[in-house]
Protein backbone atom coordinates (compact mmCIF):
# COMPACT_ATOMS: atom_id res chain seq x y z
CA UNK A 1 0.00 0.00 0.00
CA UNK A 2 0.98 3.30 -0.55
CA UNK A 3 0.18 6.93 -0.58
CA UNK A 4 0.29 9.14 -3.59
CA UNK A 5 1.02 12.03 -1.92
CA UNK A 6 4.43 13.37 -0.14
CA UNK A 7 2.37 16.08 2.34
CA UNK A 8 1.77 14.09 5.70
CA UNK A 9 -1.58 13.91 7.39
CA UNK A 10 -1.80 13.74 11.39
CA UNK A 11 -5.68 13.20 12.81
CA UNK A 12 -6.20 13.46 16.88
CA UNK A 13 -8.03 10.39 17.96
CA UNK A 14 -10.78 11.44 20.56
CA UNK A 15 -14.16 9.95 21.45
CA UNK A 16 -15.58 10.06 17.68
CA UNK A 17 -12.35 7.98 16.81
CA UNK A 18 -11.56 5.38 19.47
CA UNK A 19 -13.15 2.19 17.98
CA UNK A 20 -10.78 -0.18 15.44
CA UNK A 21 -12.99 0.28 12.81
CA UNK A 22 -12.77 4.30 12.44
CA UNK A 23 -9.04 4.14 13.49
CA UNK A 24 -8.54 1.78 10.67
CA UNK A 25 -10.77 3.66 8.15
CA UNK A 26 -9.01 6.98 9.22
CA UNK A 27 -6.00 5.21 8.03
CA UNK A 28 -7.05 3.75 4.64
CA UNK A 29 -8.65 7.29 4.01
CA UNK A 30 -4.95 8.78 4.35
CA UNK A 31 -3.83 9.69 8.21
CA UNK A 32 -0.17 8.95 8.37
CA UNK A 33 -0.27 9.93 12.06
CA UNK A 34 -2.25 9.27 14.95
CA UNK A 35 -2.04 12.12 17.80
CA UNK A 36 -3.13 10.96 21.27
CA UNK A 37 -4.04 14.19 23.04
CA UNK A 38 -2.89 14.05 26.76
CA UNK A 39 -5.26 16.97 27.73
CA UNK A 40 -8.14 14.66 27.34
CA UNK A 41 -8.92 11.13 28.10
CA UNK A 42 -7.60 8.82 30.99
CA UNK A 43 -4.16 6.44 30.68
CA UNK A 44 -6.90 3.80 30.24
CA UNK A 45 -8.35 5.58 26.84
CA UNK A 46 -4.53 6.44 25.71
CA UNK A 47 -3.86 2.82 26.12
CA UNK A 48 -7.12 1.37 24.66
CA UNK A 49 -6.48 3.57 21.50
CA UNK A 50 -2.62 2.81 21.40
CA UNK A 51 -3.10 -0.76 21.83
CA UNK A 52 -5.85 0.22 18.81
CA UNK A 53 -3.73 1.84 16.08
CA UNK A 54 -0.78 -0.92 16.48
CA UNK A 55 -3.10 -3.40 15.60
CA UNK A 56 -4.15 -1.89 12.59
CA UNK A 57 -0.53 -1.26 11.82
CA UNK A 58 0.10 -4.73 12.40
CA UNK A 59 -2.91 -6.02 10.35
CA UNK A 60 -1.99 -3.85 7.28
CA UNK A 61 1.59 -4.19 7.37
CA UNK A 62 2.32 -0.19 7.60
CA UNK A 63 4.29 1.54 10.15
CA UNK A 64 2.30 4.13 11.80
CA UNK A 65 3.43 7.30 13.71
CA UNK A 66 1.81 8.11 17.15
CA UNK A 67 2.39 11.72 18.36
CA UNK A 68 1.61 12.27 22.29
CA UNK A 69 0.43 15.93 22.75
CA UNK A 70 1.55 16.87 26.30
CA UNK A 71 -0.60 19.12 27.61
CA UNK A 72 2.06 21.74 29.13
CA UNK A 73 1.70 24.85 31.60
CA UNK A 74 -1.86 25.61 30.50
CA UNK A 75 -3.21 28.60 33.16
CA UNK A 76 -6.86 28.47 34.71
CA UNK A 77 -8.85 30.85 36.83
CA UNK A 78 -10.35 29.36 39.92
CA UNK A 79 -14.15 29.29 40.63
CA UNK A 80 -16.85 31.53 40.67
CA UNK A 81 -19.90 31.83 43.35
CA UNK A 82 -22.08 32.30 40.44
CA UNK A 83 -21.85 28.50 38.97
CA UNK A 84 -22.62 30.54 35.34
CA UNK A 85 -20.01 32.94 35.95
CA UNK A 86 -19.44 36.77 35.88
CA UNK A 87 -20.01 39.26 32.73
CA UNK A 88 -17.09 41.43 32.74
CA UNK A 89 -18.01 44.95 31.22
CA UNK A 90 -15.62 46.72 29.10
CA UNK A 91 -13.41 49.77 31.27
CA UNK A 92 -14.05 48.05 34.50
CA UNK A 93 -11.66 46.90 37.19
CA UNK A 94 -10.85 43.02 38.10
CA UNK A 95 -8.50 41.37 40.41
CA UNK A 96 -6.70 38.45 40.29
CA UNK A 97 -5.23 37.12 43.12
CA UNK A 98 -4.24 34.07 45.29
CA UNK A 99 -6.92 33.90 47.66
CA UNK A 100 -9.20 30.89 47.02
CA UNK A 101 -12.47 32.98 47.90
CA UNK A 102 -14.86 32.35 45.20
CA UNK A 103 -14.96 34.50 42.14
CA UNK A 104 -17.22 37.77 41.83
CA UNK A 105 -17.27 40.38 39.49
CA UNK A 106 -14.76 42.00 41.12
CA UNK A 107 -12.13 39.39 41.73
CA UNK A 108 -11.15 35.62 40.82
CA UNK A 109 -8.53 33.31 42.17
CA UNK A 110 -5.50 32.79 39.64
CA UNK A 111 -3.76 29.91 41.31
CA UNK A 112 -0.21 30.85 40.05
CA UNK A 113 2.39 32.50 42.02
CA UNK A 114 4.85 32.75 39.23
CA UNK A 115 2.55 34.90 36.75
CA UNK A 116 2.38 37.46 39.58
CA UNK A 117 6.29 38.10 40.18
CA UNK A 118 6.42 38.08 36.11
CA UNK A 119 3.50 40.31 35.33
CA UNK A 120 4.25 43.86 35.43
CA UNK A 121 1.72 47.25 34.65
CA UNK A 122 0.98 47.13 31.24
CA UNK A 123 1.35 43.23 31.00
CA UNK A 124 -1.83 41.69 29.06
CA UNK A 125 -4.07 38.65 30.43
CA UNK A 126 -6.26 36.61 28.05
CA UNK A 127 -9.04 34.75 29.50
CA UNK A 128 -11.12 32.12 27.62
CA UNK A 129 -9.27 31.42 24.45
CA UNK A 130 -8.41 35.47 24.43
CA UNK A 131 -12.15 36.44 24.26
CA UNK A 132 -10.99 38.45 27.02
CA UNK A 133 -8.34 40.73 27.63
CA UNK A 134 -7.36 42.76 30.86
CA UNK A 135 -4.73 44.78 31.71
CA UNK A 136 -2.64 45.14 34.53
CA UNK A 137 -2.52 48.48 36.34
CA UNK A 138 -1.31 47.53 39.26
CA UNK A 139 0.57 44.41 40.78
CA UNK A 140 2.19 42.61 43.50
CA UNK A 141 3.53 39.22 44.65
CA UNK A 142 -0.13 38.33 45.23
CA UNK A 143 -2.55 40.06 43.38
CA UNK A 144 -2.98 42.36 39.93
CA UNK A 145 -5.39 44.96 39.70
CA UNK A 146 -6.32 45.23 36.00
CA UNK A 147 -8.94 46.77 33.88
CA UNK A 148 -11.05 44.76 31.65
CA UNK A 149 -10.23 46.19 27.72
CA UNK A 150 -12.01 43.67 26.14
CA UNK A 151 -15.46 42.27 27.83
CA UNK A 152 -17.19 39.23 27.96
CA UNK A 153 -18.26 36.10 30.23
CA UNK A 154 -15.86 34.34 32.23
CA UNK A 155 -16.50 31.55 34.21
CA UNK A 156 -14.87 28.46 36.70
CA UNK A 157 -11.67 26.88 35.11
CA UNK A 158 -11.14 29.04 31.85
CA UNK A 159 -7.69 29.14 30.77
CA UNK A 160 -5.54 32.32 31.05
CA UNK A 161 -3.02 32.96 28.71
CA UNK A 162 -0.11 35.85 29.56
CA UNK A 163 1.70 36.26 26.13
CA UNK A 164 3.92 39.35 26.49
CA UNK A 165 5.94 37.96 29.20
CA UNK A 166 8.22 34.79 29.54
CA UNK A 167 6.94 32.61 32.73
CA UNK A 168 8.83 31.65 34.99
CA UNK A 169 7.25 28.19 34.82
CA UNK A 170 8.14 24.58 34.27
CA UNK A 171 8.09 23.59 30.79
CA UNK A 172 6.59 20.13 32.45
CA UNK A 173 3.72 20.28 34.65
CA UNK A 174 3.96 17.53 37.18
CA UNK A 175 0.51 16.02 34.99
CA UNK A 176 3.13 16.30 31.98
CA UNK A 177 5.79 14.15 33.70
CA UNK A 178 3.39 11.33 34.30
CA UNK A 179 1.77 11.65 31.28
CA UNK A 180 5.78 11.68 29.10
CA UNK A 181 6.75 8.38 31.49
CA UNK A 182 3.20 6.33 30.71
CA UNK A 183 3.48 7.24 26.65
CA UNK A 184 7.22 6.54 26.73
CA UNK A 185 6.55 3.16 28.35
CA UNK A 186 3.57 2.58 26.00
CA UNK A 187 6.03 3.58 22.65
CA UNK A 188 5.03 6.63 21.15
CA UNK A 189 7.32 8.01 18.06
CA UNK A 190 7.04 11.67 18.78
CA UNK A 191 6.45 14.02 22.07
CA UNK A 192 4.76 17.00 21.30
CA UNK A 193 5.78 19.90 24.11
CA UNK A 194 2.80 22.72 24.16
CA UNK A 195 3.83 26.17 25.03
CA UNK A 196 7.44 25.87 24.79
CA UNK A 197 9.08 28.97 25.96
CA UNK A 198 13.16 28.78 25.89
CA UNK A 199 15.50 26.15 24.27
CA UNK A 200 16.04 24.48 27.85
CA UNK A 201 12.29 23.39 27.85
CA UNK A 202 13.15 21.10 25.24
CA UNK A 203 16.23 19.93 26.21
CA UNK A 204 14.42 18.93 29.46
CA UNK A 205 11.44 17.17 27.96
CA UNK A 206 14.34 15.03 25.79
CA UNK A 207 16.14 14.12 28.99
CA UNK A 208 13.02 12.81 30.57
CA UNK A 209 12.33 10.96 27.25
CA UNK A 210 15.96 8.86 27.31
CA UNK A 211 15.62 8.41 23.73
CA UNK A 212 12.06 6.81 23.75
CA UNK A 213 10.57 9.10 21.23
CA UNK A 214 11.50 12.02 19.48
CA UNK A 215 10.44 15.64 20.67
CA UNK A 216 8.42 18.39 18.46
CA UNK A 217 8.21 21.57 20.02
CA UNK A 218 4.84 23.18 19.67
CA UNK A 219 5.13 26.93 18.74
CA UNK A 220 2.21 28.72 20.16
CA UNK A 221 3.64 31.64 22.21
CA UNK A 222 5.32 34.68 21.07
CA UNK A 223 8.41 33.90 23.05
CA UNK A 224 9.11 30.67 21.39
CA UNK A 225 8.83 32.83 18.38
CA UNK A 226 11.14 34.85 18.67
CA UNK A 227 13.64 32.36 19.94
CA UNK A 228 12.59 30.19 17.60
CA UNK A 229 16.30 29.23 15.82
CA UNK A 230 17.40 28.48 18.88
CA UNK A 231 14.23 26.04 20.16
CA UNK A 232 14.32 24.43 15.86
CA UNK A 233 18.19 23.80 16.88
CA UNK A 234 17.37 21.35 19.55
CA UNK A 235 13.86 20.09 18.48
CA UNK A 236 13.61 16.89 16.26
CA UNK A 237 10.28 18.53 14.69
CA UNK A 238 7.74 22.07 15.08
CA UNK A 239 4.32 22.19 15.10
CA UNK A 240 2.85 25.91 14.11
CA UNK A 241 0.30 25.71 16.37
CA UNK A 242 -1.96 28.50 15.15
CA UNK A 243 -5.46 27.75 18.20
CA UNK A 244 -3.06 29.56 20.61
CA UNK A 245 -0.62 31.35 18.39
CA UNK A 246 -3.74 33.26 17.10
CA UNK A 247 -4.60 34.10 21.05
CA UNK A 248 -1.51 35.51 22.43
CA UNK A 249 -0.26 37.11 18.62
CA UNK A 250 -2.87 38.88 16.72
CA UNK A 251 -4.41 36.50 14.25
CA UNK A 252 -3.32 38.29 11.07
CA UNK A 253 0.74 37.82 12.12
CA UNK A 254 -0.21 33.71 12.41
CA UNK A 255 0.53 33.62 8.28
CA UNK A 256 3.24 35.24 8.31
CA UNK A 257 4.51 33.55 11.08
CA UNK A 258 3.71 30.34 9.84
CA UNK A 259 5.43 30.89 6.68
CA UNK A 260 8.37 31.42 8.56
CA UNK A 261 8.31 28.23 10.61
CA UNK A 262 7.80 26.29 8.20
CA UNK A 263 10.56 27.07 5.89
CA UNK A 264 12.88 27.57 8.62
CA UNK A 265 12.18 23.89 9.59
CA UNK A 266 11.96 22.84 5.69
CA UNK A 267 16.10 24.35 5.71
CA UNK A 268 16.68 22.24 9.01
CA UNK A 269 15.01 18.87 7.71
CA UNK A 270 13.44 18.70 10.32
CA UNK A 271 9.19 17.98 9.65
CA UNK A 272 7.15 20.73 10.91
CA UNK A 273 2.88 20.25 11.04
CA UNK A 274 0.60 22.93 10.06
CA UNK A 275 -2.03 22.54 12.87
CA UNK A 276 -5.27 23.62 14.53
CA UNK A 277 -9.28 24.89 12.49
CA UNK A 278 -7.82 23.66 9.10
CA UNK A 279 -10.96 21.94 8.29
CA UNK A 280 -13.25 23.47 11.45
CA UNK A 281 -16.32 23.86 9.65
CA UNK A 282 -16.39 20.11 9.27
CA UNK A 283 -16.81 19.35 13.13
CA UNK A 284 -20.16 19.62 12.01
CA UNK A 285 -20.55 19.53 8.47
CA UNK A 286 -19.80 16.76 5.42
CA UNK A 287 -18.31 19.70 3.46
CA UNK A 288 -15.85 22.00 3.96
CA UNK A 289 -16.07 25.93 3.39
CA UNK A 290 -13.92 27.22 0.56
CA UNK A 291 -11.44 29.19 2.95
CA UNK A 292 -10.81 26.08 4.21
CA UNK A 293 -9.89 24.06 1.37
CA UNK A 294 -7.43 26.77 0.40
CA UNK A 295 -5.84 26.99 3.72
CA UNK A 296 -5.06 23.11 3.54
CA UNK A 297 -3.97 24.14 -0.01
CA UNK A 298 -1.61 27.19 1.16
CA UNK A 299 0.15 24.86 3.73
CA UNK A 300 0.77 21.89 1.27
CA UNK A 301 2.01 24.95 -1.57
CA UNK A 302 4.51 26.00 1.22
CA UNK A 303 5.64 22.57 1.66
CA UNK A 304 4.86 21.81 5.27
CA UNK A 305 5.14 18.21 6.21
CA UNK A 306 2.45 17.78 7.73
CA UNK A 307 -1.19 19.10 8.07
CA UNK A 308 -3.53 18.50 11.16
CA UNK A 309 -7.25 17.59 12.20
CA UNK A 310 -8.04 18.36 15.65
CA UNK A 311 -11.37 18.66 16.90
CA UNK A 312 -12.68 17.35 13.16
CA UNK A 313 -10.99 13.91 13.76
CA UNK A 314 -10.87 14.09 17.33
CA UNK A 315 -14.80 15.04 18.65
CA UNK A 316 -16.46 16.32 15.15
CA UNK A 317 -19.54 14.30 12.94
CA UNK A 318 -17.49 13.48 9.92
CA UNK A 319 -13.33 12.31 10.83
CA UNK A 320 -13.75 10.01 8.18
CA UNK A 321 -14.40 12.94 5.87
CA UNK A 322 -12.01 15.48 7.30
CA UNK A 323 -9.02 13.07 6.39
CA UNK A 324 -10.76 11.93 2.58
CA UNK A 325 -10.89 15.82 2.22
CA UNK A 326 -7.31 16.56 3.46
CA UNK A 327 -6.17 13.83 1.21
CA UNK A 328 -8.07 15.26 -1.70
CA UNK A 329 -7.06 18.32 -1.32
CA UNK A 330 -2.84 17.11 -1.14
CA UNK A 331 -3.61 15.22 -4.50
CA UNK A 332 -5.19 18.03 -6.21
CA UNK A 333 -2.21 20.55 -5.03
CA UNK A 334 0.57 17.96 -5.48
CA UNK A 335 -0.25 17.54 -9.51
CA UNK A 336 -0.46 21.11 -9.85
CA UNK A 337 2.86 22.20 -11.83
CA UNK A 338 2.32 25.77 -10.44
CA UNK A 339 3.05 23.23 -7.05
CA UNK A 340 6.26 22.13 -8.43
CA UNK A 341 7.42 25.39 -9.69
CA UNK A 342 6.52 26.71 -5.81
CA UNK A 343 8.32 23.65 -4.22
CA UNK A 344 11.35 23.94 -6.60
CA UNK A 345 11.64 27.86 -5.57
CA UNK A 346 11.57 27.36 -1.80
CA UNK A 347 14.10 24.37 -2.05
CA UNK A 348 17.16 24.62 0.35
CA UNK A 349 20.01 23.34 -0.97
CA UNK A 350 23.06 22.71 1.45
CA UNK A 351 26.63 21.93 0.12
CA UNK A 352 28.05 21.17 3.32
CA UNK A 353 28.74 17.26 4.21
CA UNK A 354 29.11 14.37 1.92
CA UNK A 355 25.89 13.20 2.71
CA UNK A 356 24.19 16.77 1.27
CA UNK A 357 26.41 15.86 -2.07
CA UNK A 358 25.07 12.42 -1.90
CA UNK A 359 21.12 13.59 -1.49
CA UNK A 360 21.18 16.15 -3.93
CA UNK A 361 23.07 14.18 -7.02
CA UNK A 362 20.60 11.32 -6.32
CA UNK A 363 17.34 13.98 -6.25
CA UNK A 364 19.17 15.64 -9.75
CA UNK A 365 19.81 12.03 -11.60
CA UNK A 366 16.15 10.58 -10.56
CA UNK A 367 14.53 13.99 -11.89
CA UNK A 368 16.41 14.04 -15.10
CA UNK A 369 15.68 10.63 -15.95
CA UNK A 370 13.07 8.10 -16.15
CA UNK A 371 14.04 6.81 -12.68
CA UNK A 372 10.83 5.45 -10.37
CA UNK A 373 12.20 6.58 -6.94
CA UNK A 374 15.24 7.10 -4.54
CA UNK A 375 15.40 4.38 -1.84
CA UNK A 376 17.82 5.45 1.05
CA UNK A 377 18.96 3.09 3.89
CA UNK A 378 18.40 5.47 7.03
CA UNK A 379 19.35 4.18 10.59
CA UNK A 380 17.94 7.36 12.82
CA UNK A 381 16.54 8.74 9.90
CA UNK A 382 18.52 11.47 9.46
CA UNK A 383 19.45 10.95 5.84
CA UNK A 384 16.39 10.21 4.67
CA UNK A 385 15.03 13.61 6.09
CA UNK A 386 17.74 15.08 4.04
CA UNK A 387 16.47 13.34 0.94
CA UNK A 388 12.90 15.11 1.87
CA UNK A 389 14.44 18.00 2.36
CA UNK A 390 15.40 17.64 -1.43
CA UNK A 391 11.94 17.79 -1.98
CA UNK A 392 12.23 15.49 -5.18
CA UNK A 393 9.43 14.95 -7.52
CA UNK A 394 10.17 11.28 -7.45
CA UNK A 395 9.13 9.09 -4.44
CA UNK A 396 11.19 8.69 -1.72
CA UNK A 397 11.52 5.24 -0.27
CA UNK A 398 13.21 5.47 3.32
CA UNK A 399 14.33 2.06 4.47
CA UNK A 400 15.42 0.86 7.90
CA UNK A 401 15.62 -2.35 10.05
CA UNK A 402 14.17 -0.67 13.00
CA UNK A 403 10.87 -0.19 13.58
CA UNK A 404 11.11 2.88 15.86
CA UNK A 405 12.70 4.87 13.05
CA UNK A 406 10.05 3.45 10.39
CA UNK A 407 7.60 5.37 12.48
CA UNK A 408 9.47 8.12 13.35
CA UNK A 409 10.09 8.65 9.90
CA UNK A 410 6.36 8.09 8.66
CA UNK A 411 5.77 12.00 9.63
CA UNK A 412 8.24 13.91 6.89
CA UNK A 413 7.06 14.75 3.85
CA UNK A 414 7.65 12.02 1.21
CA UNK A 415 9.07 9.43 3.21
CA UNK A 416 6.89 5.47 2.12
CA UNK A 417 8.67 3.88 5.29
CA UNK A 418 9.16 0.40 4.83
CA UNK A 419 10.96 -2.72 7.22
CA UNK A 420 13.96 -4.36 5.83
CA UNK A 421 16.32 -6.98 6.97
CA UNK A 422 19.61 -5.36 8.73
CA UNK A 423 22.00 -5.01 6.09
CA UNK A 424 25.88 -5.89 5.84
CA UNK A 425 26.91 -5.73 2.05
CA UNK A 426 25.78 -3.08 -0.44
CA UNK A 427 24.76 -5.61 -2.71
CA UNK A 428 22.05 -6.95 -0.56
CA UNK A 429 21.11 -3.45 0.31
CA UNK A 430 20.23 -2.70 -3.42
CA UNK A 431 18.18 -6.53 -4.03
CA UNK A 432 15.87 -5.31 -0.82
CA UNK A 433 15.49 -1.80 -1.91
CA UNK A 434 14.41 -3.11 -5.65
CA UNK A 435 12.15 -5.21 -3.75
CA UNK A 436 10.50 -2.76 -1.88
CA UNK A 437 9.73 -0.33 -4.63
CA UNK A 438 8.58 -3.66 -6.71
CA UNK A 439 6.35 -5.13 -3.81
CA UNK A 440 4.89 -1.33 -3.02
CA UNK A 441 4.01 -0.30 -6.48
CA UNK A 442 6.50 1.86 -7.08
CA UNK A 443 8.27 0.52 -10.04
CA UNK A 444 8.56 -2.64 -12.30
CA UNK A 445 11.30 -5.24 -13.26
CA UNK A 446 12.00 -2.90 -16.07
CA UNK A 447 12.63 -0.03 -13.78
CA UNK A 448 15.66 2.10 -12.31
CA UNK A 449 16.13 3.33 -9.21
CA UNK A 450 18.56 5.51 -7.51
CA UNK A 451 19.76 3.98 -3.64
CA UNK A 452 21.85 5.74 -1.41
CA UNK A 453 23.44 4.16 2.10
CA UNK A 454 26.55 4.38 4.25
CA UNK A 455 29.08 1.67 3.93
CA UNK A 456 29.75 0.28 6.34
CA UNK A 457 26.59 -0.27 7.21
CA UNK A 458 25.14 0.37 11.24
CA UNK A 459 27.38 3.14 11.23
CA UNK A 460 25.16 6.21 12.05
CA UNK A 461 25.99 9.31 9.50
CA UNK A 462 28.49 7.72 6.80
CA UNK A 463 26.27 8.40 4.00
CA UNK A 464 28.74 7.74 0.87
CA UNK A 465 27.46 5.35 -1.77
CA UNK A 466 24.97 6.14 -4.32
CA UNK A 467 23.92 3.78 -7.05
CA UNK A 468 21.48 3.55 -10.21
CA UNK A 469 20.14 0.06 -10.05
CA UNK A 470 18.00 -1.91 -12.15
CA UNK A 471 15.02 -3.18 -10.64
CA UNK A 472 15.73 -6.52 -12.41
CA UNK A 473 17.52 -9.04 -9.43
CA UNK A 474 19.16 -10.70 -12.18
CA UNK A 475 20.69 -7.63 -13.99
CA UNK A 476 22.05 -6.86 -10.31
CA UNK A 477 23.66 -10.16 -9.95
CA UNK A 478 25.19 -10.23 -13.41
CA UNK A 479 26.96 -6.73 -12.82
CA UNK A 480 28.02 -7.22 -9.00
CA UNK A 481 28.25 -11.29 -8.76
CA UNK A 482 29.83 -10.60 -5.29
P1 LIG B 1 -3.67 22.40 21.15
O1 LIG B 1 -2.40 22.85 20.29
O2 LIG B 1 -4.68 21.88 20.20
O3 LIG B 1 -3.11 21.37 22.05
O4 LIG B 1 -4.05 23.66 21.86
C1 LIG B 1 -2.51 23.28 18.97
C2 LIG B 1 -2.74 24.77 18.87
O5 LIG B 1 -2.71 25.51 19.86
O6 LIG B 1 -2.93 25.20 17.72
MN1 LIG C 1 -2.23 24.89 21.84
Amino acid sequence: MRRLRNVKIVATLGPASSDYPTIRALFEAGADVFRLNMSHGTHDDIRARHVIIRQVEADLGRPICILADLQGPKLRVGTFANPTGEELIEGAPFRMDLSTAPGDVNRVNLPHPEIFAALEPGSSLLVNDGKIRLTVDTCGKDFANCTVTVGGTISNRKGVNVPDVVLPLAALSEKDRDDLEFVCELGVDWLALSFVQRPEDVIEARTLARGRAAILSKIEKPAAVKAYDAILQVSDGIMVARGDLGVELPVTSVPPIQKRLVRGARAAAKPVIVATQMLESMIESPVPTRAEVSDVATAIYEGADAIMLSAESAAGKYPIEAVTTMNNVALSVEKDPTYVQIIEASRVVRRETIADGIVSAAREIAEATNIKAIACFSQTGTTASLVARERPRVPILALTPLMSTARRMALTWGLHCAITEPQDRFKGAVLAAVKVARDDGFARTEDLIVVTAGVPFNVKGTTNILRVAPCDERLIHSVDPG
